[in-house]
């Protein structure tokens, strides 16, 4: 094996395992924020509103997980996310599921004598009169119904969580496939983010924010002519981020937003672009830095 060759197997390991440990993080995160959440009280599991939380303090969280251990891959966060945000909440219900069967067994007690007089009413012969043998056939099947152990499958509770405004069965079915998808999207939103900010293969570690300031006025058309930014029509705002990795004596990266007051025209530059990157002369990104301190009374 050449030295080449085991560069890039060396390489290529981190991003698999990284995955690996962040996915297993996440897992975790969804089983306890699960666990936790199936303690709710039943008048705070609110349809969609609870599980969007759910969703969301997941994703807040295998983020944070993530820039600890620099797992960038934005496709990875996406998938890993949607997985995570809906199983947590898929759990979360099955637990509740599972507290609200046990509740209703042990709330059940068969009717006295119900079981004793279906027996009578099966040996009995049917009337011959069409009206009285629909009435009988009514009455055996309301004490059978009564009769019987409660229905306690999750087909049956999901109608119960919905049945304040929905008696359909297929109503519950639909929400709780609404409910596993909102919070997958806003768990896989969050940890996307994370993954997909830049990052500086040199030193190893995220390229973070470290001043940003929003001019406005003739300050952010003087900004946008500094950052050599078109300018057609009057900007009322630019805000500006400056960001930096850990190598020393590196410029810090820059990104500018600037808008104009319709808020059709606006502009976003940033020098870790990889199609157009935004690129300031030494004297031009001097100028931006001082201003900026200027703005924030640090010169
Ligand atoms: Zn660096």
């Amino acid at each position: 094996m050449t030295s080449t060759q085991t560069e890039s197997s060396t390489a290529l390991r981190p991003g698999a395992v990284t995955i690996a440990i962040w996915l297993a993080a996440g897992i975790a995160i969804a089983g306890v924020a699960a666990l936790l959440l199936s303690h709710t009280p039943a008048r705070q599991r609110l349809i969609g509103i609870l599980a969007a939380a759910q969703g969301a303090a997941c994703g807040w969280l295998v983020s944070l997980v993530g820039t600890r251990l620099k797992m960038r891959s934005p496709v990875a966060a996406i998938v890993g996310g949607v997985v995570v945000g809906a199983a947590s909440v898929a759990l979360t219900s099955v637990l509740w599921w599972q507290a609200h069967a046990r509740q209703l067994k042990a709330d059940y007690k068969p009717p006295k004598g119900a079981a004793m007089a279906m027996a009578m009413l099966n040996q009995a012969t049917d009337p011959s009169d069409p009206q009285a043998k629909k009435e009988m056939d009514d009455f055996r099947a309301d004490l059978k119904a009564r009769a019987m152990p409660p229905d306690t499958s999750f087909p049956e509770y999901l109608a119960f969580r919905v049945s304040s405004f929905s008696n359909s069965r297929s109503a519950g079915q639909i929400l709780f496939g609404a409910e596993l998808l909102l919070a997958g999207l806003l768990c896989a939103g969050f940890a996307r983010a994370r993954a997909a900010r830049p990052f500086c293969e040199s030193c190893g570690e995220w390229i973070l924010p470290i001043r940003r300031h929003e001019f406005t006025g003739d300050d952010a058309n003087e900004i946008a002519v500094l950052t050599g930014s078109d300018h057609q029509t009057p900007f009322v705002s630019a805000s500006v981020v400056l960001s930096q990795c850990r190598c020393a004596g590196r410029r810090p990266e820059v990104l500018v937003v600037l808008e104009s007051a319709d808020r059709k025209a606006a502009v976003r530059r940033s020098s870790t672009d990889q199609d157009s990157p935004l690129k300031l002369a030494e004297e031009a990104f001097s100028e931006l830095a001082a201003r900026i301190d200027a703005a924030q009374g640090l010169r």
